[in-house]
C-alpha cells in the first residue's frame, strides 16, 4: 500500500468501493421466539449468506444484528439485493426482515469513515418499516435530513429558549351542535437557519435522542399560559388537549409537570386533556396503565390518540381506561364502504364501553355527515380549520362562526354523547331550553317514519315544532316537562300529525336546570294499522 493510500485509508474512504450496512428489523422478536439460541444461529446464517455473496470483501459484525462491508462499488446493488432476498427467504412467516443501506463513494470525496457508517446507517434505517425493498442508497435528501437530525438534537434547548418553537391550535367541533368544544396543541418550529420544520423532521428525532420532554414540558406550560390569558381577557374558554409521548413518561414526571402549570394559572383541571398514542402503550405498558390512572384519580381526562393505527388497539381498549378515543384519520383517508362500516362500529364499540368519540382528519362535508350520523360526538380536521397560532384561530372561529360551546352545555352533551344512535328503531334528540324544543338529530329510521308522514328532514320538523299553534305547543309543552321529570324512565304521547297517529316515547338523556336533552323514538300508528 503506497504511503497516500495508507493516509486515505487512516482519515477516510474512497475509490471505487461502496459501504453496506445490514440490519435485522424486529430481532428481538425473533429472539424472543425462538431464544437467544435460535437467534445466534440465525445470525451465523446470515454471516454465512454474506461471505458467500461477498467472497474477497472486508466484512463484519458490528453490533447484535448489524454487518458491514466494503464492497465493489460496480455491482454492489444487485449483489445487496440478492444477499438481502437470500436472508430473507429464510425469514418468511416471521416479522423480522433484513434491510440494507449503501453509502456510494465519488473517486475524489474524502469522508471520515464514522461519518460514512452513519450514513449508510441512515439510507438503511429510512425504509426499515418497508419490508419489500431490500436496500436504500444514502442519496444528498438523506444527507439533509441526517443534517437537520443533528441540528435539532444541538438546538432544542435554544430553540425553547429563543421562541423558535410555537404552538398552533387546531379546533375540534361538536358534531350535534356544530360548536366549538376543544383544541389540540400542535407544536411547531421556525428556525433561524433552516426556515419552518415539520413536526416529522423533529418529533422522532427527540424521542429517539430522549429529548422530547424538552418540547412536551414547554408546549405544556404554553398551554397553561394561553389559558390564563385567555380568563383574564374574560374570552370564552375550551379545553386544549397536548400529545404526550411514550418517552416523556421516563424523562419526566408527566403528571407533576401538569399540577404545576394548573396551580401556577389557577386553572380548572378540565381545561387540559392528554392525549397520549396506541403505540405508547407497547412498552412500559404497566407504568403507563398506572400513570393513566392517576391522571384519572387527579381529574384529568385522558385520549387514547391514533386508535386504529397500531397493531393492538382492541388489547389497548380492553386493558386501559381512556375517557375519548381519536380515531385515526387513515380510516378517512379511504372513504369507502368498507371503512365507513369499520368507524360505525368502531363508534358503536365505544359508546358501549363509555368511552367518547373523535374523528380526526376530517376534510369533507360529506365525511362530517356520515360522523353525525353515526353519532361520533367530535370532529376535528382541515374541513373545521388547520392547525393555527391562537390569535388566528378565535379570528377563523368569529368568521366561520364558530362559537365556543359553555363548561355546562359540555358537560350535558358529553353525558348525551354515549347514547348510541345507530340501532334499527327510530330516534331523535332533542334539545330543549325549558320553552322552547329543537330536534338536533335524527337517525335513518326516524327519517323514513317522518317521510311517511310527508315530513322531510330535520328543518321542517323543526319549523313545524316552530309553528304550532297555542294549544299544540302547550301540550308538547306539558310532554317535554313530564318527560324531564321522569328522568331517566320514558314517557310516552300520541299525536295527532294531518290525520295520522305518531306515538312517541321520550326519555331525557342528560341536563341541567333549564336546558335538557331529550331521546326520542317514533312509531307511526297509522301505518301499523293500515298494515295489518
Ligand atoms: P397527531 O397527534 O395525530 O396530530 C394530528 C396531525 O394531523 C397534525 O399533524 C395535524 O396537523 C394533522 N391534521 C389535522 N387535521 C388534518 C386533516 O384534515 N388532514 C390531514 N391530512 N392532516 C390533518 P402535525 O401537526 O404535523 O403533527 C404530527 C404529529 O406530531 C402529531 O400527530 C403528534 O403525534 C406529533 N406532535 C405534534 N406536536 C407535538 C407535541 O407538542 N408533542 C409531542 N410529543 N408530539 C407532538
Ligand atoms: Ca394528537
Ligand atoms: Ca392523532
Amino acid at each position: 500500500m503506497s504511503e497516500r493510500e495508507e493516509a486515505d485509508r487512516a482519515e477516510g474512504v474512497y475509490g471505487r468501493d461502496a459501504l453496506a450496512y445490514f440490519n435485522l428489523t424486529n430481532f428481538k422478536q425473533y429472539n424472543a421466539t425462538y431464544g437467544a439460541e435460535g437467534g445466534d444461529d440465525f445470525l451465523r446464517k446470515i454471516a454465512t449468506v454474506l461471505r458467500h455473496t461477498f467472497p474477497d470483501a472486508p466484512l463484519a459484525r458490528m453490533s447484535s444484528d448489524i454487518f458491514m462491508a466494503l464492497v465493489p462499488a460496480g455491482d454492489a446493488q444487485s449483489r445487496i439485493e440478492e444477499a438481502v432476498q437470500e436472508v430473507n427467504g429464510l425469514l418468511e412467516g416471521e416479522n423480522t426482515y433484513l434491510h440494507a443501506g449503501i453509502r456510494y463513494f465519488s473517486p475524489q470525496e474524502r469522508v471520515p469513515v464514522s461519518m460514512a457508517c452513519e450514513q449508510a446507517k441512515a439510507a438503511c434505517d429510512s425504509i426499515k418499516k418497508e419490508r419489500s425493498r431490500a436496500y436504500c442508497i444514502f442519496s444528498e435528501h438523506l444527507r439533509q435530513e441526517l443534517e437537520i437530525r443533528s441540528y435539532v438534537i444541538s438546538h432544542i434547548d435554544e430553540a425553547v429558549e429563543n421562541g423558535y418553537i410555537e404552538i398552533y391550535y387546531q379546533p375540534v367541533v361538536r358534531t350535534l351542535t356544530g360548536k366549538l368544544a376543544g383544541m389540540e396543541a400542535l407544536a411547531r418550529w421556525r428556525d433561524p437557519v433552516y426556515g419552518f420544520l415539520r413536526p416529522d423532521q423533529f418529533i422522532p428525532v427527540l424521542e429517539e435522542e430522549r429529548l422530547i420532554d424538552k418540547l412536551d414540558r414547554y408546549v405544556i406550560r404554553e398551554c397553561g399560559r394561553q389559558l390564563r390569558r385567555q380568563i383574564d381577557a374574560h374570552r370564552p374558554i375550551v379545553p386544549i388537549s397536548f400529545n404526550v409521548s411514550r418517552m416523556d413518561f421516563q424523562l419526566m414526571d408527566v403528571l407533576s409537570e401538569i399540577e404545576a402549570v394548573v396551580r401556577e394559572n389557577e386553572l380548572p383541571r378540565d381545561y387540559l386533556r392528554i392525549e397520549i398514542t396506541e403505540t405508547a402503550m407497547v412498552q412500559d405498558s404497566d407504568k403507563i396503565l398506572k400513570m393513566i390512572d392517576r391522571f384519572r384519580g387527579n381529574g384529568y381526562s385522558v385520549w387514547l390518540d391514533d386508535f386504529g393505527s397500531g397493531y393492538s388497539s382492541l388489547n389497548v381498549l380492553k386493558d386501559y381506561h381512556f375517557d375519548e378515543l381519536k380515531i385515526d384519520m387513515e380510516f378517512l383517508r379511504a372513504f369507502n364502504d368498507t371503512s365507513r362500516k369499520i368507524i360505525t362500529s368502531v363508534v358503536m364499540m365505544a359508546k358501549a364501553i363509555g368511552i367518547h368519540t373523535l374523528a380526526e382528519g376530517v376534510e369533507t362535508r360529506e365525511q362530517v355527515r356520515f360522523l353525525r350520523s353515526i353519532g361520533c360526538e367530535k370532529i376535528q380536521g382541515y374541513h373545521y380549520g388547520r392547525p393555527m397560532p391562537y390569535d388566528e384561530l378565535l379570528v377563523h372561529c368569529q368568521e366561520r362562526h364558530l362559537r365556543a360551546e359553555t363548561r355546562e352545555e359540555a358537560r350535558i352533551y358529553e353525558k348525551a354523547g354515549l347514547f348510541n344512535v345507530i340501532m334499527a328503531s327510530p330516534v331523535a334528540l332533542f334539545l330543549d331550553d325549558g320553552r322552547n324544543l329543537y330536534m338536533a338529530y335524527e337517525n335513518d329510521a326516524y327519517r323514513k317514519v317522518m317521510k311517511g308522514v310527508g315530513i322531510s328532514g330535520r328543518r321542517a320538523v323543526n319549523w313545524i315544532i316552530h309553528s304550532l299553534d297555542d294549544a299544540r305547543k302547550e301540550r308538547l309543552r306539558a310532554y317535554a316537562d313530564r318527560v324531564t321529570r321522569n328522568r331517566p324512565c320514558k314517557v310516552s304521547e300520541t299525536f295527532l300529525l294531518d290525520g295520522r297517529r305518531l306515538r312517541v316515547r321520550a326519555k331525557t338523556l342528560a341536563g341541567l336546570p333549564g336546558f335538557h336533552i331529550h331521546m326520542a323514538e317514533i312509531v307511526d300508528l297509522t301505518r301499523d294499522a293500515d298494515s295489518l
